[in-house]
Order: C-alpha cells, then sequence, then structure tokens
C-alpha cells in the first residue's frame, strides 16, 4: 500500500524532488565489460532505468549521481546535473576498478549542464550521451557502438506524458493557490473546491492541447485556453444552468486567470520558461540559434544533443546548420557542448541569472579555464581532451583523436 501511495506520488507529484541515495547499482549481472551508465538520483527515474535495463536484459553498472533528486533534464537545467556531479560520482563509486574499459553513457538531456570535453578532460573517461528515453537505450547499446536514430534523440512528448504532466502542473499549482483558494471562499460558498476542480481541468487542457493552442509563450498559450474555455462556460451558465449574469462574469474572469497562470507556469522553471518570459517583457525573441560555418568543424555533436531535432549535419562540407530554428527549446545544450563555440545566439550572455543565461556563462568560464591551461591564450582553444596537439583549426574530423564524437552520428 506503502510503495502504491509512494508511486502515485512520484507520478503525479514528480515536479518536487524525490531523492534516493546516490552511489553504484547493479542491472542484471554486470562484468568488466558492461556498459556503465550515469542517471539522476530522482527515485522513480532509478527504479525505471534499473527496470528497463532488466527487461531488455542488459548487464549494466548504474551511476546514481547526487542531484539533489530532481529528474535528468530539470536538474541539468537547473544546474543539479553537471559535469561536477558526473566528476564526483565517477571518483567516488569505485568504477574504475570494476570495469576494464573508460566509456560511459550519458542520458541525453543532461547535456544542458554537462560538457562531455571538460568531462573527458578531467577523468580520462570517455563520455556518450545515449538516447532520450532508456526504453531506447537496447537499441542504441547494439553492436556496442553507441550510436542513436536520430528519432530517439527528440523530446516527443506524447499524449499520454502531456496527460501526466497537466496534473502535475495543476498539483504542483495547487501547493501555492491552496491558501488563496480557501481565502477567497470565505467570501464566496464553494469556491475552493470548485477551483481545485477547474484548476485540474485546466491544467491537462493546458497540457494536452499545448501543440495547438495559439500563441508561443505558455503564458499566451493559457490565455488562449481561458478565453476558449470561459465561452464554453457562458454558453452553458446562460443556458443550461441559467446562472446569473455577475455570477457569469466573475467565473468567466477566473477561468482566464486561472488558465493564464497554468499556461505561464507549465514551462515550470525551465531556461524555456525564462526564455518565454523574458520575450514577453523585452520582446526580444530568445531563442535563436545559428551555426556560425567559419568555426563549425562538423563534429555533429550538436545534432546528438539537441532534443528538438534543430540542427541537421552536412556530411560534405563537414559543417552543421539550423533547419528547425521554431523548435528550439531554449536548452542551451548545443551551446554547453559545442567545441568551437560556433553556435551564436541571442540569448544574451550576462545579462541576467536565468538558467539559460548560466549555461552559456559555465561555457565561457570553462573555456577561460582550458585557455588557462593551454598557456593563457583568450580565444577558444581545441576541444579540452580531444586533441592532444592543442589547435585543431583544420577541422580535420577524421583524426583519430575526434573520431569518438562522430561514432554517435547517424
Ligand atoms: S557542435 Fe559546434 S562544431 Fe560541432 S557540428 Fe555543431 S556547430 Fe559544428
Ligand atoms: S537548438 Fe535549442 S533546443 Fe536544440 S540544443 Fe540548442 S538550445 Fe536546445
Amino acid at each position: 500500500m506503502f510503495d502504491l501511495l509512494k508511486d502515485f506520488w512520484l507520478l503525479f507529484g514528480r515536479l518536487f524532488p524525490f531523492p534516493t541515495r546516490p552511489g553504484l547499482r547493479k542491472a542484471g549481472n554486470p562484468d568488466r565489460s558492461s556498459p556503465v551508465l550515469v542517471t539522476c538520483n530522482f527515485e522513480l527515474t532509478v527504479r525505471k532505468v534499473i527496470q528497463a535495463l532488466e527487461r531488455d536484459h542488459i548487464d549494466a553498472w548504474v551511476l546514481v549521481a547526487p542531484t539533489k533528486g530532481i529528474n535528468v533534464w530539470c536538474a541539468a537545467g537547473g544546474g543539479h546535473f553537471t559535469t561536477d556531479t558526473v566528476v564526483s560520482i565517477l571518483k567516488t563509486s569505485g568504477i574504475e576498478n570494476l570495469v576494464d574499459h573508460r566509456r560511459i553513457i550519458l542520458p541525453q538531456l543532461s547535456a544542458v549542464g554537462v560538457n562531455i570535453w571538460a568531462l573527458k578532460d578531467r577523468t580520462g573517461w570517455t563520455p556518450h550521451f545515449g538516447p532520450v528515453d532508456i526504453n531506447h537505450l537496447a537499441a542504441y547499446l547494439t553492436g556496442g557502438e553507441y550510436r542513436a536514430e536520430r528519432r530517439h534523440r527528440r523530446v516527443e512528448f506524447p499524449l499520454k506524458e502531456r496527460f501526466i504532466m497537466g496534473t502535475n502542473l495543476a498539483f504542483n499549482s495547487l501547493v501555492f493557490l491552496i491558501v488563496p483558494f480557501l481565502v477567497a471562499s470565505i467570501w464566496v460558498t464553494g469556491l475552493w473546491w470548485k477551483s481545485i476542480a477547474l484548476l485540474f481541468l485546466l491544467g491537462v487542457l493546458n497540457s494536452v492541447l499545448v501543440l495547438w493552442l495559439p500563441g508561443n509563450p505558455g503564458v499566451r498559450k493559457g490565455f488562449s485556453l481561458g478565453l476558449l474555455a470561459s465561452a464554453v462556460f457562458v454558453v452553458m451558465a446562460q443556458t443550461a444552468w441559467t446562472m446569473e449574469p455577475a455570477a457569469t462574469l466573475g467565473w468567466t474572469g477566473w477561468i482566464v486567470l486561472l488558465s493564464t497562470y497554468l499556461g505561464y507556469d507549465m514551462p515550470s522553471w525551465s531556461p524555456l520558461w525564462r526564455a518565454d518570459v523574458k520575450e514577453l517583457v523585452t520582446g526580444v525573441k530568445h531563442t535563436h540559434v545559428e551555426v556560425v560555418p567559419e568555426r563549425c568543424i562538423g563534429c555533429g555533436l550538436c545534432t546528438i544533443v539537441c532534443p528538438a531535432s534543430v540542427f541537421e549535419l552536412n556530411p560534405e562540407m563537414k559543417i552543421s546548420r539550423v533547419v528547425h530554428l521554431e523548435a528550439c527549446q531554449a536548452c542551451g545544450a548545443c551551446i554547453e557542448n559545442c567545441p568551437k563555440e560556433a553556435i551564436d545566439n541571442n540569448f544574451r550572455a550576462g545579462v541576467c541569472s536565468c538558467p539559460t543565461c548560466t549555461v552559456i556563462n559555465s561555457v565561457k568560464s570553462h573555456k577561460r579555464k582550458d585557455a588557462e591551461r593551454n598557456g593563457g591564450e583568450t580565444e577558444p582553444v581545441a576541444a579540452a581532451g580531444c586533441c592532444e596537439s592543442g589547435d585543431c583549426e583544420s577541422g580535420e574530423i577524421e583524426c583519430s583523436q575526434h573520431q569518438w564524437i562522430p561514432d554517435n552520428v547517424i
């Protein structure tokens, strides 16, 4: 019974952290050649990862990193699943004594916070980004090549997931709104339970219909849904329920207000949320990315880490290019991991402390540290751990040091 209640809480209240002990876990009977995976220490994720591996008969070592009990994407976006986090679990788990190889597989969505060039440089391990969904890991490991199909690198957000997110959204909002609801019910009888019902209905509708609602920032989508829902409400109130005009007007405003709040809250505290809000305030669209061809060496890493398939690699020209800008989630993973700072953006580094800017600043500070290690050069140097010879302006992606990145690309 307790387990059932816990699972219910983890599924529908998963916007709240729920940590499990960081450390080393086994899936099946791993040996010295088994793959090494890293995941977060959100309890539900750890259980799902191990269950999926055992279901697919994959014997593996699983490193549960200390991410404050937060799921992978949120932890990475919020600065709790970073290069430091992975370095720390690699160094404290004793895994180097248990395997003969030095390859680790990171969840793709951790790319927002983990810079694999720095990770390789600091640990000597060769990191790879696995697929978005653990259920695609078996296909990824096939043949030992560590390749993921492009569709397995996209966050699809299917209907079932959107429904669960909608209930999470409403539940999360309820924690903050329950007191105002109770206070308001002093003046309007029954307001609080009707508001809770409305909150869940609008939360689910906001999430389920998000792909089709007009407007870009979530707040505009929430407002659009509020107008739509209140129009339906007015028709029902004036025909089937014969409600007083004043009460109808009050409820209409309440519906629009709640729906707008839910739309605003939907991307949670992700970089996309910050970018959306900033766009509303400043009018500047912050989800703009662009490849600078002169800098790009065609390593393909941006096509691997992007959860929205924004980039496409042109193997003939050996450069990447933006093909679906409209899909950009402003996560910053491409900026964090591009070894040549070849991705231009208007996220405006340094003007605020939002996670997007923090990502960019952390990249810059990482590059600065690399520059210090490489004799104080101020320009971006060759990716750390990528090329022993230092600079690599020639774009020789076939060199042996570069092979480990293009291997991932399909
Ligand atoms: S990660 Fe950077 S260097 Fe590599 S293909 Fe993308 S833009 Fe080019
Ligand atoms: S293009 Fe946008 S969605 Fe893709 S990795 Fe970069 S910031 Fe994230």
